[in-house]
């Protein structure tokens, strides 16, 4: 007598999120399928002492049992435990998109430094307590860094590549430099899994839109921004040319703190943009921050991520992350002489919400000074000095010092390296009859989104399964 075996490709998978499930941070997600178990992500808590302590805790799984990472991108909060899963026992190999490199190793190696400094500023404090031993020892270092690296290939977009148990395709995500989308095509027919990592705008200023979704049955989606739209290019392009024109009218300094990956480079060509075509004056601007520099570069070596128009001038030769009179300043040394320099100057410095940086030091020198212009193209958080200074406080304290608001705070919305709600509901309707899991978002803003989807199902007369993931349930997707 023979057993007949249940067919239609029974289905194994089973994916539980470890982090990003109802907030932001913290990307990493488990696929486990008959032929093995694959991580998505693997990243860092961020926003806080509280959320960063998650950080050291061990991971609520077996590193050793992951047989591969893959890497939708290399933000903070999806790279950023992967030294750690190195150094905790894992042993396969980091697949990630072209440019995903570079990027990854300016990040990894600017978090390890920055492990390495609050480490020797905690042992100095507790050397004078006399509670050395309570301090503990930075996450990770250059070594496990390098380690990550060592396993890391890129594999380009387009072309399917074998993970355990699955074919995958890396599809375009236009986010930043080296992001993608994912396809999964599980061995055992069952049909397409899709992640969507972080997906930028239909519409963005450096690279072309996410490649469009062409069928699923399940897809992990972002929902950062599900909520709502970001203004449009032309109307954040018009604004900003505006207020750079004016501040620089002023004659002092336009202070512009950025995100090292991303924001930097979007302000650099825009400016030397509007400055090529005498929409603004030549007026100086230097990039006050290594990390930024290092990120342009990478940049400017992969003309492939980029819109027809930048990626034909990087293949021409003709840098248009350069305005004419550019300089990136490397030296600390460097960076405060910049203090003492007379005339109109455009500075972009980091960090992006000002909570640290180089940026920092500009504020204190210039922000009592009236000709000061402070514009802010970034989100900032709550408690965040960028938010005080947006929300118009007019004095702060800096280093101990009271330093008085004299500069105006102008911001301008829209230059977001994410999709909108409009962009995400667009892009879902590539697999209208997927179920949809919502990660990478407040709890809040993937209720609503989910709630967006269920109506714009049902407005076409369809149903949509949709709703947010929650951490460490699994489900069978
Ligand atoms: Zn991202």
């Amino acid at each position: 007598m023979s057993v007949r075996r249940t067919s239609g490709g029974a289905n194994a998978a089973e994916l539980t999120s470890f982090g990003a499930a109802g907030e932001v941070t913290g990307s990493c997600h488990r696929l486990r399928l008959e032929g093995g178990t694959t991580l998505i992500d693997c990243g860092a808590f961020q926003g806080g002492a509280a959320q960063e302590a998650r950080n050291a805790a061990p991971f609520p799984f077996d590193p050793a049992e992951i047989d591969a990472v893959l890497l939708t991108h290399a933000h903070l909060d999806h790279v950023g435990r992967l030294p750690t899963l190195v150094r905790s026992g894992f042993r396969g190999e980091v697949v990630a998109p072209p440019g995903a490199r570079a990027v990854a190793e300016t990040i990894l190696r600017d978090a390890a430094k920055l492990a390495a400094e609050d480490h020797a500023r905690e042992l100095r404090k507790a050397r004078r307590s006399g509670h050395e031993d309570r301090v503990r020892p930075p996450p990770f270092g250059d070594e496990e860094v390098d380690a990550v690296l060592a396993r890391l290939r890129e594999v380009p977009y387009d072309r399917p590549f074998d993970l355990p148990g699955a074919r995958a395709t890396l599809r375009r995500a236009g986010h930043v430099l080296g992001s993608a989308w994912l396809a999964v095509d599980p061995d055992d027919g069952s049909g397409r899994l899709v992640f969507s990592g972080d997906l930028g705008p239909f519409e963005g200023p450096l690279h072309p839109g996410p490649d469009p979704l062409d069928g699923a049955r399940f897809v992990l989606c972002e929902g950062t921004y599900g909520d709502r739209d970001h203004r449009d290019l032309a109307a954040t392009r018009a604004e900003f040319a505006d207020v750079v024109g004016r501040a620089c009218a002023a004659g002092g300094r336009v202070l512009i703190p950025a995100f090292a990956l991303g924001r930097a480079q979007t302000i650099l060509a825009e400016l030397a943009r509007l400055q090529r075509s005498g929409a603004l004056p030549v007026v100086p601007v230097v990039l006050d921050s290594p990390m930024a520099a290092r990120l342009t570069q990478a940049y400017r070596s992969h003309p492939d991520a980029f819109l027809p128009a930048l990626r034909d001038r990087l293949e021409a030769g003709d840098d248009p992350f350069a305005p004419p009179a550019f300089e990136a300043t490397a030296s600390a040394e460097a960076s405060r002489s910049l203090n003492d320099r007379e005339g109109p100057l455009i500075v972009i410095a980091g960090s992006g919400m000002m909570t640290g940086g180089r940026i920092v030091h500009h504020l204190r020198h210039h922000l009592w000074k009236a000709d000061t212009r402070l514009l802010v193209t970034g989100f900032q958080a709550y408690g965040s000095l960028g938010r005080t200074l947006v929300d118009g406080a007019r004095r702060i304290r800096l280093f101990g010092e009271s330093v008085v608001v004299r500069a105006s705070v102008h911001t301008v919305g829209g230059f977001s390296a994410h999709a909108g709600r409009s962009d995400l509901t667009a892009w879902l309707d590539g697999a209208p009859d997927a179920t949809v899991r919502l990660v990478h978002g407040e709890p809040k803003t993937l209720r609503a989104f989910a709630a967006h989807l269920k109506d714009h199902a049902r407005a076409a007369g369809r149903g949509r399964d949709v709703r947010p993931s929650v951490e460490g349930r699994p489900l069978r997707p």
